[in-house]
């Protein structure tokens, strides 16, 4: 087979076989396709697109070449959730302490935050002593005992995704559907589970900001994993603006540990979470109606069993448990400032993206993968969309160890609040 005439093919527009696919993966993983065909194949694709046959073929391709995790030593329908990523989106630390109360298996994987967005593993990092790469061993017996554990993502998952995804970053081809949609689920679909909950965000701080390329990114994701047999659902919510109020790694765990202890119970942080947990506890066939499964992780959040299930399952990952009920043993910012509004009014737009690269700066994130974060660096909000702010009240806080970007950032965070002295007639929906 020849690399030219596969990138040719896909350049007419035409079709690729399934051969030709596993040819390119395969062998562009192995390093024997150098890296500027594969990236005149990689537009090509962002060019023409590919129909559900050649995504298909693409994922599966992907996620054969790594190992796929065996997660068989846990009993019952084990249940993974993705969300595609967002600002302030810490649903994982209470959808799941709430699922696995429920009695769902969950054994998950998460990466690394990149750009505006957060990851799991680094918030998991401002917890001292958790053990986030634990053996296959550990981790399965951890779930079997407790129902949920929440590791980092492994290195051998779907190892052509990694290469192939540097090359996109490096090459303008990372917003294609079809290259989104295998590059996340060859990933999934390497984690072993039986079901996949998808939590695709929509909106100025998503990664697809138009509601139809997102309803298509969620639909062409959920006929993937149906597809190659493991139940796949998806939600899709809002990310027109931060979905908590707390952006950064040990601030973020913080405002999940409140809302497990009853705190904020109406915010849109916990009815997203809540959906999630009821999601998976239907999925885990647990309730047979998707009622009666909300009803569940309602009750499960109010009684406090999430939250006891949320120490069980960091206390058995090695982790301290001690500041999730007390955030004031989390080590302090040196700098922190609050900004206040300087004038009056309905807030009614917020660029999401660009306040989570406010927080980023002060520290909280990563611009190149290879950059430190400061786990307890980050920003505080005190408005939402709609809120009626009036001059001298608070905005947000801000927490870092870098003096010297206070000012910079404070200019950039007020650059992406707009006010009017009317109320807005609508706002996002929370759920789509
Ligand atoms: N997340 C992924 O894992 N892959 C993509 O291509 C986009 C988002
Ligand atoms: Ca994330």
């Amino acid at each position: 087979m020849d690399m030219i005439d596969i990138i040719n093919k896909k350049k007419k527009g035409d079709f690729l076989s399934s051969d030709e696919i596993h040819f390119f993966v395969s062998h562009y993983t192995k390093g024997l396709i150098p890296d500027y065909q594969a990236s005149a194949l990689l537009m090509a694709i962002c060019l023409k697109g590919m129909n559900p046959k050649e995504t298909l073929a693409l994922t599966q391709a992907m996620l054969e070449s790594g190992k796929k995790a065996d997660l068989s030593a846990i009993s019952g329908i084990k249940v993974d959730k993705h969300s595609t990523g967002g600002v302030a989106d810490t649903t994982t630390f209470i959808a799941i302490p709430i699922a696995a109360a429920c009695g769902v298996k969950i054994a998950k994987m998460s990466g690394r935050g990149l750009g505006h967005t957060g990851g799991t593993l680094d918030k998991l990092g401002a917890i001292k002593g958790y053990n986030a790469f634990p053996t296959i061993e550990e981790w399965t017996t951890i779930v079997s005992k407790c129902n949920g554990a929440l590791i980092g993502q492994t290195e051998d998952l779907a190892p052509a995704d990694k290469k192939i995804y540097a090359l996109r970053d490096a090459s303008g081809t990372v917003d294609s559907l079809p290259l989104i949609a295998s590059s996340i689920m060859s990933k999934k679909l390497a984690a072993g589970n039986d079901a996949i909950l998808l939590d695709v965000k929509t909106g100025n701080g998503a990664f697809l900001h138009n509601l139809e390329e997102t309803k298509a990114l969620a639909q062409m994701m959920c006929e993937i994993g149906n597809q190659l047999g493991v139940q796949t659902e998806a939600i899709i919510t809002d990310m027109s603006q931060p979905l908590g109020q707390a952006i950064g790694n040990s601030l973020e765990l913080i405002e999940a540990s409140q809302i497990l202890q009853g705190e904020k119970p109406e915010s849109r942080l916990t009815q997203v979470s809540l959906e999630l947990a009821a999601r998976m506890i239907h999925l885990a066939k647990i309730c047979d109606s998707i009622e009666s499964s909300r009803r569940l992780a309602k009750e499960t959040l109010r009684s406090g069993l999430a939250f006891q299930k949320w120490e069980e399952m960091v206390k058995l990952c090695g982790g301290e448990v001690a500041p999730l009920k007390n955030p004031e043993l989390f080590p302090k910012s040196r700098y922190t400032k609050t900004l206040l509004a300087t004038r009056t009014g309905y807030l009614t737009h917020m660029e999401t993206q660009q306040i989570g690269r406010c927080a980023m700066l002060l520290g909280a994130g990563r611009a190149k993968k290879e950059d430190p974060i400061d786990l307890y660096a980050g920003i505080l909000l005190h408005c939402e969309l709609g809120s009626f702010i009036r001059s001298g009240d608070p905005l947000a806080t801000f927490y870092t160890e870098k003096e010297q970007s206070l000012n910079e950032v404070e200019n950039l965070f007020r650059e992406t609040l707009l006010f009017s002295e009317q109320r807005p007639a609508t706002l996002p929906p929370l759920f789509y």
